[in-house]
């Protein structure tokens, strides 16, 4: 069977089945408020959301046995195609798709906000009926760049729900949100993707290594698109690069020298884009090591067992712990604009053993 629509999204059945529901009752509320973490589906579900308000499969394909709630054609209820799921190959699901749909309508951040113009100019757009006969979908994603101003202005659409309107709202979580606009929204809570459903997708759709996929899938928390963006990166040889460079790899015996933690610092600083995801693998390495004692099974780094149980008998857990502290320490100075070279000289030195100020 093809798989296409809701079904291409992994580990959201239960928001898929909530917004199923009101398609298929034709209950749909006039705004929705998806939250979740980045990467976890919301927008391509506001779009296959959208496609299923909307699809034409039925009119294209005649002989095809009709659905009994597609005859009732009274009143309101022409509106909703009561279908489950958009075919996604019909003409206006392919127009969707392509953002080619003239009342299917996208507002995203114009560099790092939502603007009061922007909402303005849909508040115009609404004011006018959709231009085809079926219903509008208005997506409106990572509603939480909106400042004050614009959630006002998008808080008087809220309250008198233009005719034949949906707007779907997209938001990491909805504290950053107004909360008049949130008391609105019908509101949708999508899960974290699954370290398990993240290597699969890794391995099936962007051809990354097993051995890679497990470490990226456990270092992305639960979110696709930064599995997808940490994918462009060879993780199995930077872990090598940064445990070795610091010593771990070893058990912490080698003692490297001070020259090395500058230039560790040095190297570290110097991409400050993969910093984050460079400090989780080197506290991940930590972290299985204090985990192995107790279940070796819940080790992430599961092709370095043999590194781990090493470390583990050797090194205190006590130690373990105070050089995984050492880069939340530096993590937290990072976030509270510290001295970058600095902080990470000071962090390498205490994970090299070489430099105790508590
Ligand atoms: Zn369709």
């Amino acid at each position: 069977m093809l798989v296409s629509g809701f079904d291409t999204i992994s580990d959201q059945q239960q928001p898929i089945r909530l917004l199923k529901a009101f398609l298929r009752k034709g209950t749909i509320p006039h705004a929705l408020l998806f939250s979740g973490i980045e990467g976890v589906g919301k927008r391509t579900v506001a779009l296959y959301f959208a496609m299923a308000c909307l699809c034409r499969q039925d009119d294209e394909n005649p002989r095809r046995p009709q659905s009994q709630n597609a005859h009732e054609k009274a009143g309101e209820d022409r509106l909703y195609t009561r279908l489950n799921d958009p075919c996604t190959r019909c003409r206006t699901c392919r127009r969707i798709e392509s953002g080619n749909h003239p009342d299917v309508i996208h507002i995203q951040p114009s560099g790092a906000f939502i603007r009061i113009g922007q909402i303005r100019s849909l508040c115009e757009t609404l004011s006018l009926k959709p231009l085809e006969d079926g219903l509008r979908v208005v997506i409106i994603s990572n509603a939480q760049t909106m400042n004050a101003e614009a959630g006002n202005a998008l808080l008087k659409v809220l309250e008198e729900p233009p005719e034949r309107t949906i707007l779907v709202l997209t938001a990491l979580q909805t504290s950053d949100l107004l909360p008049t606009v949130v008391s609105r929204c019908q509101q949708v809570r999508f899960n974290p993707v699954t370290a398990a459903s993240i290597a699969r997708l890794l391995i099936e759709k962007e051809k990354v290594p097993p051995q890679s996929a497990g470490i990226i899938a456990a270092l992305a928390h639960g979110s696709v698109a930064k599995a997808k963006k940490m994918a462009k990166t060879d993780w199995v040889a930077k872990r090598g690069w940064l445990l070795s460079a610091l010593g771990l790899d070893h058990c912490g015996n080698a003692a490297p020298s001070p020259r090395s933690g500058m230039a560790f610092a040095e190297k570290l600083a110097s991409d400050k884009q993969a910093l984050e995801d460079s400090l989780e693998v080197i506290k991940t390495y930590l972290r299985d090591v204090l985990v192995f004692a107790h279940a070796p099974h819940m080790v992430i780094n599961q092709d370095m067992q043999a590194q781990i149980k090493a470390a583990a008998s050797r090194i205190p857990a006590s130690l373990v712990l105070d050089r995984f502290r050492s880069i939340t320490a530096a993590e937290r100075a990072v976030y509270a604009n510290a001295n970058l070279r600095l902080t990470l000289e000071v962090m390498a030195m205490r994970l090299m053993g070489q430099y105790h100020d508590g």
